[in-house]
């Protein structure tokens, strides 16, 4: 039977069950995580926010929040590691690999986080956790669910029978890389 760590019963029938021994490096690796998150804001480096991927027992990425430190919006941490892990590994699937996040990732770090298709997603505050210190994202949840017109952002449909071109190129085309 499994202990009555909360890690296992998290993932206990998920498709990447946890063995007993994971779990107790899966705690490391989360530390690992809260302390870069920690260091980032003493620093004043970037949101309270940090992530690592690990391969095979061993990390292979780290990234911290830089949304304001680089000006970029899309620098979460989640997405700074994957980007990280992907440039070390040489590719575009984190195939194998676990993410672990200071954070429940928000709406764009989880499609991120699809995308890169890691093997499992270990997460320690709960996005309600975040959102007691102002980083809110379930608009964007509530977004997702309405219809294009009933959403706060405008969104225009335009040319489509020209852009569909670049999709009939696509598939005529022989040196292509699925993924
Ligand atoms: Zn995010």
């Amino acid at each position: 039977m499994h202990t009555s760590s909360t890690m296992i019963l998290l993932f206990s029938g998920a498709k990447g069950t946890l063995k007993r021994n994971d779990a107790f490096m899966s705690v490391e690796f989360m530390r690992r995580a809260i302390a870069l998150g920690i260091e980032n804001v003493r620093s004043g480096g970037g949101g309270p926010f940090a992530a690592v991927v690990v391969h095979e027992g061993r990390v292979v990425a780290e990234g911290v929040n830089r949304v304001t430190t680089t000006n970029d919006p899309t620098a979460h941490a989640e997405v700074v590691a994957i980007r990280e892990a992907c440039r070390n590994l040489e590719t575009f699937q984190l195939s194998g690999c676990d993410l672990y996040t200071t954070c429940e990732p928000c709406p764009m770090c989880l499609g991120a986080i699809y995308w890169a298709r890691p093997a499992r997603v270990f997460y320690a505050c709960v996005a309600s956790d975040a959102a007691a210190v102002g980083f809110d994202d379930a608009f964007i949840y509530e977004e997702l669910k309405r219809g294009h017109d009933e959403r706060q952002l405008p969104m225009q449909q335009l040319l489509r029978e020209e852009s569909l071109a670049i999709f009939a190129l696509w598939k005529e085309q022989e040196k292509k890389t699925h993924y």
